[in-house]
Parts: C-alpha cells; sequence; structure tokens
C-alpha cells in the first residue's frame, strides 16, 4: 500500500492543446515539459509527508539549501510508453525504486518506499496523460524522479529537509536518422568513480565528475568518453551515463561486473537477459581496456555497444585515445546489438509480448 497519495492541487494546464501539438511534433530531448510534476516533503520529525500534483514551474530554495553546496542529491530516468491501444506503461520500475532506495542510502538521503515511488510516476503520468506521445516511432515520455538536500543550513551533516519530485519530459526517437554508432574517448587522465565512492549510486555528482572528461572527448571528435577503473586504469567502467558491453565473434556477450563503481542499470540487466533468452554466453567480468582493443584488431570482438534508458542500445563504433583509434567490426551496428535492441523495444511498446513481466501499466 502506498502511504503517500500524490493528491492534484489543479487540472488547470500550463500549455494548450496548440502548444502541446507543436511540441510533441518534434519533442527531442530533455528540453520541454509537461504541464504537472509529483512531489512530496521528507523531514526528521515527520518522515514522508505533503505529497501532491502540483503545475510544473520554478523552485523556491533558499540560497543555503544544502544541495547547492555540498551536492546532496540523487536521481532515476525511465520512461512511458503509449500502447497501440492507448494505454500507458513503464518498463521495471521496481528496479528504479530499488536502485534509488540504494543511491538514498549511499548519499545518506531518505528512502521512499517502492509504492510510493510507483504511486508518484502513476499521478503525474495520468494528469499528463496527454504528453504521453503517439507511438509512431520511438517516442515517450520520460519520467525524472529525483531528490534532494533542501534544509536551509550550511553545516555539514545529512538534511533534515528532503524534497522529492518526478517532472516529465516528451522524447522523439533518440536516433532520428537511424541508429548512429557512437565515437568514444578513452580518457587516461580522469575517473568517474573510485573505490567506497558514490559510482553505483546515480547521483548529480558523478555526473559533475565526468563533464570535463566528456568535453575533451567532443574536443577530441568523439561523442562519449570510456572511463577505467581508477585503481589501475587497466579495466573498463563505463561511460558517464551508460554501460557497455561487448560481443565476441563464438557469440559470447560481456559486460563488466560490479564492482562498486559501476551503475547498475537497468537496461544493462535486461540485455543480459534477453542475450541469455537467444541461447547465447553471458559473462560478468572485469574486462581489460588494452586486451579489448587487442581483440577489436583481431577480429576475437566483432562488436560492443552501449545501453541506457534514454537511448536504449547505441552501437559503439570506434574508440579513440592518446595512442590511436580502433574500429569495432566495421564501424557500423553489429547484427546482434541491433536485434537485442529491436527486441527490447518490441517489448516496451507491447509489440511482442512481455514474457518476463517487465512492463507496469501507469494509465
Ligand atoms: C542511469 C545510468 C546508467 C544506465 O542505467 P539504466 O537503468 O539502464 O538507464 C548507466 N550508467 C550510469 C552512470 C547511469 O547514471
Amino acid at each position: 500500500m502506498s502511504a503517500l497519495d500524490f493528491t492534484p492541487t489543479s487540472t488547470t494546464r500550463r500549455l494548450g492543446d496548440d502548444e502541446r501539438a507543436r511540441i510533441l511534433a518534434a519533442p527531442g530531448f530533455g528540453t520541454h515539459f509537461t504541464d504537472f510534476m509529483a512531489h512530496a516533503r521528507w523531514t526528521v520529525q515527520d518522515g514522508w509527508a505533503e505529497s501532491s500534483v502540483l503545475p510544473y514551474g520554478p523552485l523556491q530554495l533558499s540560497p543555503a539549501a544544502a544541495v547547492l553546496h555540498y551536492g546532496q542529491e540523487i536521481f532515476e530516468g525511465l520512461k512511458a510508453f503509449r500502447h497501440a491501444d492507448g494505454s500507458v506503461w513503464t518498463f521495471r520500475p521496481e528496479a528504479n525504486a530499488e536502485r534509488m532506495q540504494r543511491s538514498a542510502r549511499r548519499l545518506a538521503l531518505p528512502e521512499l518506499s517502492a509504492e510510493d515511488f510507483l504511486a508518484s510516476l502513476r499521478a503525474l503520468t495520468a494528469a499528463d496523460e496527454p504528453w504521453v506521445p503517439e507511438p509512431t516511432g520511438e517516442e515517450s515520455l520520460y519520467l525524472r524522479p529525483f531528490m534532494f538536500a533542501s534544509e536551509e543550513f550550511l553545516g555539514v551533516r545529512a538534511s533534515h529537509t528532503v524534497d522529492y519530485y518526478v517532472i516529465a519530459s516528451p522524447a522523439g526517437p533518440y536516433f532520428p536518422r537511424g541508429v548512429q554508432p557512437l565515437v568514444v574517448w578513452i580518457t587516461d587522465e580522469y575517473a568517474r568513480a573510485g573505490a567506497g565512492g558514490t559510482g553505483a549510486a546515480k547521483c548529480g555528482g558523478n555526473y559533475a565528475s565526468s563533464l570535463l572528461a566528456r568535453r575533451q572527448a567532443v574536443e577530441n571528435g568523439a561523442d562519449e568518453v570510456l572511463f577505467l577503473d581508477s585503481e589501475t586504469h587497466t579495466g573498463i567502467d563505463e561511460l558517464s551515463g551508460m554501460n557497455v558491453f561487448a560481443i565476441t565473434r563464438d557469440g559470447r556477450v560481456l559486460t563488466p561486473s560490479l564492482t562498486g563503481s559501476i551503475l547498475e542499470g537497468v537496461t544493462r540487466a535486461s540485455v543480459l537477459r534477453l542475450a541469455q533468452d537467444r541461447g547465447l554466453e553471458v559473462a560478468e567480468q572485469r574486462l581489460v581496456m588494452s586486451e579489448v582493443l587487442e581483440q577489436l584488431d583481431s577480429g576475437e570482438i566483432t562488436e560492443m555497444f552501449a545501453c541506457g534508458t534514454a537511448a536504449v542500445i547505441t552501437p559503439i563504433g570506434s574508440f579513440m585515445a592518446h595512442g590511436g583509434t580502433w574500429t569495432v567490426g566495421d564501424g557500423g551496428s553489429g547484427e546482434t546489438t541491433l536485434a537485442l535492441r529491436k527486441e527490447l523495444t518490441d517489448i516496451q511498446y507491447g509489440r511482442i509480448p512481455d514474457r518476463h513481466g517487465w512492463l507496469t501499466r501507469l494509465v
């Protein structure tokens, strides 16, 4: 049972039908927001309370709010998909709820129950239902739950007041002109997470620490940056916001094991399962960067891809580093990569049976 009810405080839409239609015709990613947002507040005295769905708009925050100084913040990301019959579904939300609880523990934030998490998604998606795009291609409504330290206090300790919000943003197809393989820069200078750090938590700080490396990647002509383990700088960890996979010529599907510095992606777990279902051998193991580059040159590794909720599965076309350039396969999109991508999105949009019970109806 959900303890929080996320009752709407208003039914007045922020934007008119025409403006919403104009935005939904070309939503892009993360630039347009819906009419409403879900909110709940936690205080050390009363726990979680004051839940509602209210008009989307700027927050009032003290300049001394702890999050602005010490970065005590976590977030989640998942999508709502409209099926052909008009119903709206989301993918494995209990996994996101549990991960948000793990992130909360690591950042000394209060845990929100899985029931309350799901209730917030349901209430917001119901209020913003016209914002869930029609299933013409790969459109969705991206849901962004987040939680932060809002107490007005500059002392260093866990905040006594915490705010939780869910905002929503219509998302167009990630690859409007067809799937484009990524060029990935291998950073030998920066790490995103270290032993005992926050790498396994979905917190803004991890992203803040990745931005300079990502900028360096772009300056070197790449799209994304790959981080190695911080201790030895030899093992593959992940990209700044996506997990990494390799597929060998003999059909083994490999991904770095969860060492504590890698974020445990819901897409990663789903890909491992779908690959297994196809009869492929899957392994979570240490992947040594230099060995992977050799196996790309020898043709032993034929495909690599990155995965996460936003882009689903993105082929990696090549790697760049100070020492050179390595092409993955023929530099295009691998066959197994595209097959896994199609199967996952077909499940999400209700085009094939949901044999693992991964979908939850929202509206
Ligand atoms: C969110 C995220 C991922 C992908 O997780 P999904 O649950 O698949 O969206 C991977 N790495 C990092 C660092 C992330 O923040």
